[in-house]
């Protein structure tokens, strides 16, 4: 029997913070860290997860589910996953986290796996222990660390963050539902590729009857076209003019909101609201 720590690194901001900080404030641990790979993640995650690496000087553990997203689909019928039925996060996220752990648990292991909910975000609830030897422990909800807070580690440790910020408020599988619009629309411009492969996923959903579009009630096809993508930029750009002059200027910070990472609050629950915290963090 032994005591073990996990700490499930996302690709995003959140969890990679955490991830510094535990190797900082807690360098007595012999922590394994992890990345549930669901096969459809950006390429600036993996970029990410090897400047994490260097950081940590250890590997970051790729869990690779035993069946993947496709293999899920033509389980679910041909349907797309969305917020009402949610089998990506649970089949290719939670599941491979549990399969990885069970070996632990089953000899009887002591297993604390570390969540990055900050000290911010009250709403949220983590991963919810299923076994009596499994803990979660929510260090920076403990510490009062905040989304300030989160920025202050990962510059002051160099790691810094994901390339994808610049275009895009969050991790997650390259097309995510959770997406805004307004990131479709980026999708397209940095990786029209995959734009072109998550259309090509929706239009195989709809022949199969799926109610559920990628970007809740208009599909891919639609949003791209020309006169959509110049509203749903300047849709955008009037919510984040008005979310400037709402703010007052942090001097320090003049160029934090020149990043996406405030998309959330632009649009709230109009879009996008929701995501969760395995696979968002
Ligand atoms: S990031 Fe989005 S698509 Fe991927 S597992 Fe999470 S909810 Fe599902």
């Amino acid at each position: 029997m032994a005591e073990k720590h996990v700490l499930g690194i996302s690709g995003g901001r959140d969890s990679a913070a955490l991830a510094v900080y535990v190797r900082q404030h807690r360098p007595e641990l012999d922590v394994d860290y992890f990345f549930t790979d669901t096969g459809k993640e950006l390429p600036e995650v993996y970029e990410f997860l090897g400047r994490l690496e260097g950081f940590l000087g250890k590997p970051i553990a790729r869990l690779n589910p035993r069946r993947d997203f496709d293999f899920w689909l033509r389980e679910y019928n041909h349907f797309l996953p969305s917020p009402q039925t949610r089998w990506c996060t649970k089949q290719l996220k939670l599941a491979p986290f549990e399969q990885w752990i069970k070996p632990m648990l089953a000899a009887g292991d002591k297993v604390t796996t570390y969540v990055a909910i900050r000290s911010d975000e009250d709403y949220r609830e983590g991963y919810s222990a299923k076994h009596p030897n499994l803990t979660v422990s929510l260090p920076f909800r403990e510490a009062g660390i905040d989304k300030k807070g989160v920025h202050d580690i990962l510059e002051s440790s160099g790691v810094g963050l994901p390339k994808y910020y610049d275009w895009r408020s969050r991790s997650g599988c390259t097309f995510c539902f959770f997406q805004q619009k307004i990131e479709w629309v980026r999708l397209k411009e940095r990786h029209p590729e995959a734009f072109e492969e998550a259309k090509s996923y929706e239009k195989n959903a709809i022949e199969h009857g799926s109610p559920f579009t990628w970007s809740k009630g208009e599909p891919l096809d639609e949003l791209e076209k020309p006169a959509r993508v110049i509203q749903i930029v300047a849709d955008y750009d009037r919510r984040r003019q008005r979310e400037l002059a709402r703010r007052p200027v942090n001097p320090l910070r003049p160029a934090e909101l020149q990043r996406c990472e405030d998309l959330d609050e632009l649009f709230g629950e109009d879009e996008g609201g929701g995501a969760c915290v395995v696979c968002h963090k």
